[in-house]
């Protein structure tokens, strides 16, 4: 028999009130929370920054690190072993590479740190998306050995498309962590050769230069993560006296909260926990959830209630706009839960949509686009197949105007109104669905608004959904 399922402790506007009140102690305290993505080439030194930042934090005892230390030296990867503490499952430390999404958080002085850490591998674009999907902020990671940084940054590199990526779903800070400086003796030259090449870059991509900070490091001793004076610095030490990364983090913007939108929880991730049952993870995009809702699940009819929330390793009452949490339900039938569904308030659901207008921007492609192209359209954590099935316009990239009405193709780095109708691709019998996702225009939700849109698994372009046509 299933347990009663717990019933809401608060009315609505009792939680409202009581989720602002706590949302201005939170304003006015010295903790503020948000999240960040890490991003980068594969091998820049992610996961090993990572896995050292939250040691130095202190948030890995001394003894996982042994037990980490002994695990990888075994399958011969020993320079791995920081990155084991994000690098969950035995696939990834097969490979040693991050291949999902992992929750993890730190915390600096003034700010409670989300960590959504992305996989550099190009096969494994669309978990970063998932969570640059998700993220406040973005840590770019890039490696400064002789070439390295170069090959990263070339065409084809991953550094340049996660930037177009993040700025595109939403992300405005970014903090560039210069790493491996220890492979060249750390040079100053070398870290502000790099700088002055990414500069313009991000300025192109759309970051405010007052938004983005560099910082020189060296992941694997921990060389300027919390602090400058460490014996692996070396001639850093000479040259450098600006911030620490913690210092950077430390002063990230936090994000703003609607409380008032109507709740959007989209689902990024679903698994099973033993003992707490079923779990589903992903970031609230407009509204405050409590535990004790019934909420829908989108598509479909499902229904689940909300049988407790946590965040990394705390049990919260309820969550609001921007928190990036994990839902564990009860009275639901399992098969509604799927990665990219969306979680709404009852008498407030989000729309669906086979067919909508939006105006994109197109990467540097080499293809043009055509219209009735088919494309992967990219919403959250969902990739469904589409197609541009018209060409509205092509608009000024500056003012917005319309420069050519029904243009035959988008060349690159166009911006431009198009339809995208979603693909049927399942021929029939029981298991074809009619191809619908949640959508909502990115002015009625900008969470829910944002798309990309990559062919042949290169991204080619980036937009807001105008309207839902069907
Ligand atoms: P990811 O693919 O970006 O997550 O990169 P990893 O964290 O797996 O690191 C890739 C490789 O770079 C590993 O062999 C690390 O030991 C190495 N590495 C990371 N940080 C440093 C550093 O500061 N200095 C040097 N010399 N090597 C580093």
């Amino acid at each position: 028999v299933e347990e009663e399922p717990p019933k809401p402790t608060i009315a609505l506007e009792k939680l409202l009130e009581e989720v602002r009140k706590e949302m201005d102690t939170q304003e006015r305290s010295e903790k503020r929370s948000l999240s960040l993505v890490v991003i980068g080439h594969v091998d820049a030194g992610k996961s090993t920054l990572m896995g050292r930042l939250l040691y130095e934090l202190g948030r890995v005892e001394e003894k996982k690190r042994m037990a980490n230390e002994r695990g990888s030296s075994k399958i011969g990867k020993s320079s791995f072993s920081w990155a084991w503490e994000l690098d969950g499952t035995t696939e990834e430390r097969e490979r040693g590479i991050t291949m999902d999404i992992a929750l993890q958080s730190l915390s600096t002085p003034h700010r409670e740190i989300t960590i959504l850490d992305a996989p550099g591998h190009k096969d494994f674009i669309p978990n970063m998306i998932s969570g640059a999907s998700q993220a406040d902020s973005a840590l770019l990671v890039v490696d400064s050995a002789t070439g390295e940084f170069e090959a990263g940054f070339e065409r084809g590199g991953q550094t340049r498309e996660h930037l177009l990526l993040v700025r595109s779903l939403g992300v405005s800070q970014v903090i560039v962590a210069v790493n491996k400086l220890d492979q060249v003796q750390w040079e100053k030259s070398r870290y502000e050769e790099i700088c002055s090449t990414l500069k313009p870059f991000l300025v192109q991509s759309g970051f405010q230069s007052s938004k983005t900070r560099f910082v020189p490091i060296g992941a694997m001793a921990g060389v300027n993560l919390s602090s400058r004076d460490s014996p692996e610095s070396g001639a850093l030490k000479q040259w450098y006296k600006g911030p620490t990364l913690v210092d950077l983090l430390d002063t990230l913007e936090p994000p703003s909260r609607d409380i008032m939108a109507p709740l959007r929880f989209p689902i990024s991730n679903v698994f099973k926990e033993q003992g707490a049952g079923i779990g589903v993870a992903g970031r609230v995009c407009g509204g405050v959830v409590q535990v004790g809702e019934r909420l829908r699940i989108l598509p479909g009819d499902g229904t689940a209630v909300v049988k407790s929330i946590s965040n990394d390793d705390h049990s919260l009452p309820w969550a609001a706009d921007g928190s990036n949490v994990i839902l564990y339900l009860t009275s639901v039938d399992p098969v509604h839960l799927s990665i990219g569904s969306v979680m709404c308030r009852p008498d407030n659901l989000i729309p669906l949509a086979t067919a909508f207008t939006a105006r994109i921007i197109t990467f540097d492609i080499d293809i043009p686009v055509i219209a009735g192209a088919s494309v992967e359209l990219y919403h959250h954590s969902r990739d469904v197949p589409a197609s541009i099935s018209k060409l509205v316009s092509t608009l000024d990239r500056a003012t917005g105007a319309v420069v050519k009405k029904n243009p035959r193709v988008l060349a690159k780095t166009t911006s431009a109104e198009v339809q995208i109708t979603l693909r049927n691709t399942s021929m029939s019998g029981p298991s074809a669905q009619a191809p619908i996702i949640p959508l909502e225009s990115f002015s009625n939700n900008k969470d829910m608004g944002r798309i990309l849109i990559r062919r042949s698994g290169e991204t080619i372009g980036a937009g807001v959904v105008l309207s839902l046509l069907s």
